[in-house]
């Protein structure tokens, strides 16, 4: 890997990124959502923000982003629609972050806006509130069918491409995932792991795509041992993402 990593906490449960190339000394964060968090991070690292990426308009992603603006100067680049974006973005976009193609990914459902970042050299992508641990996001905005062929599009990137999320919900979203497919065995393993890494304070996230393939309810769709349990047998993907979905608004 060319670029470093660094994951931090701010607010109850998210996660923000630092991404680093030493070469070069770029620096780019995942979404502002917290100016205090994000500026210490920088300050921890020693890192100068050149670029920051906003996922989608929620205030635990854009809450700093003037702040951290100011006091770095970086381009903001992130949906059309947001103030304080200077390079607005579209699906299939791509632009360069010190040299290596960043790939924009639209992917509505949980906000009609959300954009996801994939570094196709570094095969890592950023999933905002769309694609968690054993999850996905909420629907605010966005209809079941979207959020469906918004994850449909990650579930087609290389099985070992690294996938960091915003938000630490792991242990309720494996709960639920046992909950709707108690037969799958890496499911299994993977919860007590888990609750291992939680209990310890340590972070679930970064994931992977095969990992998500084989443990995420919501990629899950096409199981027989789901659709069987939910009675679904004869129902489309779609229809068993919406029921799952569904069942876990109100898990
Ligand atoms: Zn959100
Ligand atoms: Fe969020």
């Amino acid at each position: 890997m060319q670029f470093e990593y660094h994951q931090f906490t701010y607010g109850s449960d998210n996660y923000g990124v630092l991404i680093h190339d030493k070469n070069t000394s770029e620096t780019a964060c995942v979404d502002a959502g917290d100016s205090k968090a994000y500026l210490a991070a920088l300050k921890e690292t020693g890192w100068s923000l050149t670029q920051i990426w906003i996922t989608h308009h929620h205030l635990d992603h854009t809450h700093g982003l003037a702040k951290i603006k100011e006091e770095t100067g970086a381009v903001v680049y992130g949906p059309s629609a947001f103030p304080g974006v200077d390079k607005t973005l579209e699906h299939s976009e791509i632009f360069l972050f010190s040299g290596a193609e960043v790939h924009v990914i639209s992917t509505p459902g949980h906000t009609l806006d959300m954009l996801n970042f994939y570094i196709k050299s570094e095969e890592t992508i950023f999933t905002g509130d769309t694609l968690f641990v054993m999850g996905c996001g909420r629907l605010f905005e966005g209809t079941p069918e979207q959020m469906y062929e918004s994850l449909v599009r990650l579930m087609e990137l290389p099985e070992q491409t690294l996938v960091y999320c915003s938000h630490e919900y792991t242990l309720v979203s494996a709960k639920f995932a046992l909950s709707v497919d108690f037969l799958n065995k890496e499911l299994i393993e993977r919860h007590n792991v888990v609750v291992d890494l939680v209990s310890k304070g340590k972070p679930t996230v970064p994931t992977t795509i095969g990992k998500e393939l084989e443990t995420n309810p919501f990629l899950r769709f096409s199981d027989k041992n789901i659709k069987e349990h939910l009675g679904m047998l004869s129902a489309s993907d779609v229809e068993v993402f919406t029921k799952l979905r569904e069942l876990k608004d109100s898990f």
